[in-house]
């Protein structure tokens, strides 16, 4: 898929598409946007990637943040089984609107999703998820 594909993509959920995140932001820090993309509401910021199906993937992660929002499936934060369950639920609705594209990925891309996903658990600050919610997590993301 090319940059005009994902900007029909976006187009057609009327969400902000930036093919360069760090030309969207003023004095972008280098390090922020490698390997590493970004949505706010109806806004994707995109990453550098050495490895494009990892930036497409990427891509519907990010896509499925802004799905996931705008048509509020998130649920409140009460009733979320776990602190970052939305990060897994961006996962799984990612992975979905790729495939209605007719977009699959590797297991190897899968299995660097596994890791992102795991990324956000675990390390004993309160801000991240107990590490034993990181099964159901993959369960929720699609990612098992
Ligand atoms: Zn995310």
């Amino acid at each position: 898929m090319t940059d005009s594909d994902l900007q029909a993509i976006c187009d057609r959920w009327d969400i902000t598409f930036h093919p360069d995140g760090r030309e969207a932001v003023t004095n972008p820090d280098p390090q922020v946007f490698v390997e590493r993309s970004f949505s706010a509401g109806d806004e994707i910021f995109m990453g550098q990637y050495a490895d494009p199906e990892r930036r497409l993937l990427a891509f519907f992660h990010e896509l499925g943040h802004c799905v996931t929002w705008m048509q509020n499936e998130i649920p409140v934060f009460e009733a979320c089984p776990y602190y970052h369950y939305p990060e897994a639920l961006a996962w799984k609705r990612g992975i979905e609107l790729a495939a209605e594209h007719g977009v699959t990925f590797t297991p190897e891309s899968l299995a660097w999703a596994r890791k992102e996903l795991t990324s956000y658990f675990g390390d004993g600050s309160p801000e991240k998820t107990p590490l034993r919610f990181l099964e159901a997590a993959f369960r929720d993301a699609g990612l098992e």
